[in-house]
């Protein structure tokens, strides 16, 4: 029986435990270079620069679908997404695949996709429903001073001098500790009243004010300063963009193969599926550390990487898909988009007239609390609020379905974001090279955030490993 050493990690069931625990078979049985965890962006980028340096590589997925966080719902109205959309100007890496695999990118005006604060918004807050040019004066405005003229989809950007400046996107690695306060503080000290905090928590991409790290925030404007202009989409739906990638590979990606456990030493390495154990020179796993979590590692790491593997904050978020039998947002004049501090309302975007389809976001509690509400409940009770804050919708609404990315165990949330106080030891797990056992995705983005994280931290990750094969 190995000896774990205090920096290994070790968690999830007994069954996975004990089999990362049973004697070491012999690596001489190994059968590739690499086994590359995961057939989203990072996964397959990095399979394919194996491949092309000449290693034998095999990519293993858990789930019956490639592609990860890049999820097409190719079966609902409109085919909308229930992963990443938005492809920056400065995607340079994501940008050159799409044209090696001649996957098409067309620009978007970003309307209805729910990722950035949209310009303007039918309002309902503190229980009343109101057009933003009536926000100013209105009783449900709650707001002090000079906020008070500010719509709350606004708010985080009047306060935006409650971050720390970055001059580059990259600058958060390097930033003081003094920096690497509570989101929920900088904007305290930046003199937000408790309302425009409690607003600005309502509807934004983190769980709460209080867990994400200012610096979180600071990077994303950093990275949208650094690539200004149009976004792109991928025609046809973002996870055209890995099945392509995966269709480019020589080797076959094995799918439904969930890793149960992972163990590497000098030597080599190993995965654990409920297939069986596959040995490798090298394994590169890709799976989100929320998810990663529940999967036994035992393997020397460093007390950073061990510590972000056990804590990094994921985003909760849950979407409500809702039909209508016509696009009623046309017909009171009114914004298309709604904007509400009740939980289980969240911002509600308009994906499409033909078919009409709208999307319901919401983060954290509220999200957490639409999934366990369950689909036939929350219809009962999204359809008579949405009726109530616009009354064009009432007998549209057809249908309702529910997404949830936190209870997926190949995800437990939608990204992750840098946790309060968690700056420091988040680069270092970035900057970590493994010697048998690797990893890589959008959570070890050394520069960029979302697809393009991912796909440069599978670059790092295959060099690394490149230089050691
Ligand atoms: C709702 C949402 C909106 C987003 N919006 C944007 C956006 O607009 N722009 C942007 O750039 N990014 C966006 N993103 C982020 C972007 O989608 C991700 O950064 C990117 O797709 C992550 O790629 P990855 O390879 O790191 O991880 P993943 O795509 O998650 O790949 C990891 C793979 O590992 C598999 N896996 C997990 N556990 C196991 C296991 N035990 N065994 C085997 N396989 C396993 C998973 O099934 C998955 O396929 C968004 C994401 C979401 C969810």
């Amino acid at each position: 029986m190995p000896v774990l050493s205090r920096r290994g990690v070790i968690a999830g069931g007994a069954a996975a435990l004990a089999a990362a625990l049973a004697p070491r078979r012999a690596w001489g049985r190994t059968q590739y270079d690499v086994v590359v965890i995961g057939a989203g962006l990072a996964g397959l980028h990095a399979a394919h620069l194996l491949e092309q340096a000449g290693l034998a590589v095999r990519v293993i997925e858990a789930a019956q679908r490639i592609g990860g966080r890049l999820h097409t719902l190719d079966h609902l109205p409109g085919r909308p997404e229930a992963g990443g959309i938005q492809i920056g100007q400065n995607y340079r890496l994501l940008r050159a695949i799409a044209a090696r695999l001649g996957v098409a990118l067309d620009e978007s005006p970003g309307a209805g996709v729910g990722a950035a604060g949209s310009p303007t918004a039918l309002l309902h807050i503190n229980g009343t429903s109101l057009a933003p040019e009536d926000w100013a004066s209105a009783p449900a405005n709650r707001l002090s001073g000079a906020e008070r003229a500010v719509p709350p989809f606004a708010l985080a950007g009047f306060y935006g001098r409650a971050l720390p400046a970055l001059a580059s996107p990259a600058d958060w690695q390097t930033a003081p500790a003094e920096a690497d306060i509570s989101y929920d503080e900088a904007l305290r000290r930046a003199g937000a009243s408790a309302e425009a905090r409690r607003l600005i928590d309502a509807n934004f991409n983190g769980n709460s004010l209080a867990g994400m790290s200012a610096l979180s925030p600071a990077r994303a404007v950093a990275l949208r300063q650094a690539g200004p202009g149009p976004t792109l989409i991928v025609r046809g739906g973002s996870q055209r963009l890995p099945e392509a990638m995966a269709r480019a590979l020589r080797g076959e990606v094995r799918l439904g193969q969930k890793v149960r456990a992972i163990r590497a030493d000098e030597a080599g390495a190993e995965v654990i599926t409920d297939r069986g154990s596959i040995a490798a020179r090298h394994v590169l796993c890709t799976i989100p550390f929320a998810a990663l979590r529940e999967v036994p590692i035992a393997a020397e790491l460093p007390p950073e990487l061990a510590g972000m593997i056990a804590a990094l904050p994921y985003t909760r978020a849950s979407f409500a898909y809702i039909a209508a039998r016509r696009p009623f947002w046309r017909e009171d004049g009114a914004p298309e988009t709604i904007w509400s501090d009740h939980p289980l309302i969240g911002r509600i975007f308009v994906l499409g007239d033909d078919p009409p389809m709208l999307k319901l976001w919401t983060f954290g509690a509220g999200a957490d609390a639409l999934e366990r509400m369950g689909e036939a409940r929350v219809r009962a009770v999204l359809v008579p609020l949405i009726e109530a804050i616009r009354p064009a919708a009432r007998g549209q609404i057809t249908s309702i379905r529910l997404f949830s990315w936190q209870s997926n165990p190949l995800a437990r949330g939608i990204y992750h974001h840098i946790g309060t106080g968690q700056a420091a030891e988040l680069s270092a797990a970035i900057a970590w090279k493994g010697t048998r056992l690797h990893f890589a995705g959008e959570h070890l983005g050394p520069v960029s955030q979302g697809m393009e994280g991912a796909l440069e931290s599978a670059e790092a990750a295959a060099l690394s490993i490149l230089a050691r094969a």
